[in-house]
């Protein structure tokens, strides 16, 4: 049978990818890139343009451009373009040929056979108009999928398992929340929910506005009124926002932006991402009521759901997975790239109907959260055990992350780095993996001198720790060969020992170990009493895939009760529970 094509057609982006040695790859163009604007128009000599130059051009000739055509599909609209008229499906198919032709370039073949992608929400119209669109670009559209679904193959491609999944999807344009249902291979949307004018590009604005009324301040000039500045302003904003996600601050730098008096204006200015998060903040909790939303009409709630998938380029900001993660008490998953992910689901997708085998899909990812000790509040009290998380655990590698933090008093000549890895809030549970000084900062500095860290974590599990001092740009670099390997032997110490406890041989207990328990008896929430519940669920859910359809569903119920247990900080009942969980864990790891 002809390969068969997975098209992700977004609204903001189109990516397609194919099944290649078992594995779905994406496919990218002559220049390396595997995500294509959905944008279209033609430029002043009437020649058609789609993707990056489509995109370029939309801001100073609007007329000639057409965006979003997403958002038109199963209406019966006119779009004109630079005065030639089109229906939503004719611009959507420029989009799919784009795609078509450059599958065809990356594989040295024509292929003609196609699964597309479309949200959970859109009616029998919407999908209609898609397959006609896929039609009118030379496609034989096989399938359309729910987008969900294909995010939900991704993670599970051989779907025996019995799963529930929450799939968060935030695009450029669009937020969608869903619920699917894996059951004995089938997979079905429960609910789903979302908006379909809140994402990325809204965060851009904001960001721009932040921006161009501070220049306004200085300079008493509105760049958001000069179509060309506006327009890189446009493009220098987001790039500063998805540097964010990765880097505390950044600089945006725009010269001969504009002029005043004869005079040449340049933008340069740093943005911390203490700065951006409150402007996207309510954008974001907007989302968290239609996760509510959702769960309700699943009839479900956050202790029933297998696993969270994080779909969506905007996803990858920070502040999406604390806020999520606060709501959901749930560890989340985005080890397969948001941009990518449904596309290649729909290349799995087109894998299983045309009889191909699909292999294990998911790349290298930390197998534990990696972060330094610091100075902060445990427990209610302040500590200077606490854990900082820096790079999460399940983050898909290589990877790199930093934050920003302060010297606890005036005139403070070093500051300690210990680095660790686990996923217990307090150091002292988790394993010590270097560490290093960083000597002569600047004595005058009064209390909060800011010191960068920087993680780099590289595919061979090689990890570089910097550390900076912003204001002086004093820096110390520490390299760990085998951070990761070091941790996997130890949890496996840890695992044998405590098998033998279990079969009543004692393992020996040190001071520190004991004084985990001790603490953990009159935990609140957050102490390592619910920290362990917490690893608990993730253990519990792991099995849920491998269970009998009855252990799945006691687990769950158990699963469920324990995170009500726990978000009501009920520590009888997170015990009594706790043990119910615990020996059915138990039974089935050994099973
Ligand atoms: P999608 O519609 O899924 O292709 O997502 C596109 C959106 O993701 C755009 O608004 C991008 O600016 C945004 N995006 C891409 N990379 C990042 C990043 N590293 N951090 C935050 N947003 C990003």
């Amino acid at each position: 049978m002809d390969p068969i094509l997975g098209i992700d057609l977004g609204t903001t982006n189109s990516v397609v990818s194919i099944i290649k040695d078992g594995k779905p790859e994406l496919l990218c163009d002559e220049l390396g890139q595997g995500i294509l604007p959905s944008v279209v128009g033609l430029d002043s000599e009437g020649r058609l343009l789609v993707g990056q130059e489509a995109r370029n051009q939309a801001l100073v000739a609007p007329e000639r451009t057409v965006k979003s055509i997403k958002r038109r599909m199963g209406e019966e609209a006119t779009i004109t373009v630079a005065g030639n008229n089109y229906s939503p499906q004719e611009i959507s198919a420029m989009i799919l040929r784009t795609l078509k032709d450059r599958a065809a370039k990356a594989l040295g073949r024509t292929c003609t056979k196609a699964v597309i992608t479309v949200p959970a929400f859109f009616n029998e119209n919407q999908r209609e108009a898609t397959r006609q669109a896929g039609e009118m670009a030379g496609l034989d559209v096989v399938r359309i999928i729910n987008e969900p679904t294909a995010a939900s193959l991704i993670y599970e491609p051989h779907s025996e398992r019995n799963e529930r999944l929450l799939v968060y999807d935030l695009g450029g344009g669009t937020f969608d929340v869903s619920i699917v249902q894996i059951e004995q291979g089938v997979v079905e949307v429960l609910a789903s929910h979302g908006d379909t004018h809140l994402g990325g590009d809204d965060f851009d604005q904001l960001l721009l506005d932040h921006v161009c009324d501070a220049f306004a301040r200085e300079h008493e000039v509105d760049l958001r009124e000069i179509p060309t500045a506006r327009s890189r302003m446009l493009q220098a904003v987001e790039e500063a926002k998805k540097r964010l996600s990765f880097e505390v601050f950044t600089t945006i730098a725009e010269e001969f932006i504009a002029e005043k008096g004869g005079k040449p204006l340049h933008v340069n200015m740093v943005i911390d991402r203490r700065q951006y998060e409150p402007l996207i903040e309510p954008l974001l909790k907007k989302t968290l009521t239609r996760v509510d939303a959702a769960l309700d009409d699943a009839k479900l709630n956050a202790g029933q759901i297998d696993r969270v998938i994080l779909v969506g380029g905007s996803t990858r900001t920070p502040l999406v997975h604390d806020l999520l993660a606060d709501q959901l008490h749930q560890e989340l998953h985005s080890e397969i790239d948001p941009d990518q992910c449904v596309a290649l689901g729909a290349a799995v997708q087109g894998g299983l109907i045309g009889g191909v085998d699909v292999g294990p899909v998911l790349g290298d990812i930390t197998p534990h959260t990696l972060g330094i000790r610091a100075l902060g509040e445990l427990h209610g009290m302040i500590s200077d055990d606490v854990f900082s998380k820096i790079i999460p655990r399940n983050t898909a590698l290589p990877a790199s992350r930093s934050e920003i933090y302060y010297t606890a008093c005036e005139g403070q000549k070093v500051a300690r780095l210990d680095v660790y890895q686990g996923e217990n809030q307090n150091v002292r549970f988790n394993q010590g993996v270097g560490g290093f000084c960083l000597e002569g900062l600047d004595e005058k500095a009064e209390e909060g001198n800011e010191i960068l860290v920087r993680f780099q974590l590289d595919l061979d599990g090689i990890l570089t720790v910097t550390a900076v001092e912003r204001k002086t740009g004093l820096e110390k670099q520490l390299r760990i060969d085998n951070a990761v390997t070091r941790f996997r032997a130890k949890s496996q110490a840890d695992a044998k020992a405590k098998l033998a406890t279990m079969f009543g041989q004692a393992g020996e207990e040190t001071p520190d170990d004991r004084s985990i328990t001790e603490a953990g008896k009159e935990a609140a929430p957050g102490e390592p009493q619910f920290d362990e519940a917490h690893e608990l669920i993730a253990k519990a859910r792991r099995l849920i895939q491998e269970a009998s359809t009855e252990d799945a569903a006691e687990m769950r119920k158990l699963v469920g009760e324990l995170q009500e247990a726990v978000a009501k900080a009920d520590a009888d009942r997170v015990q009594q529970i706790r043990e119910q969980l615990d020996d059915l864990v138990f039974y089935l790891q050994d099973a």
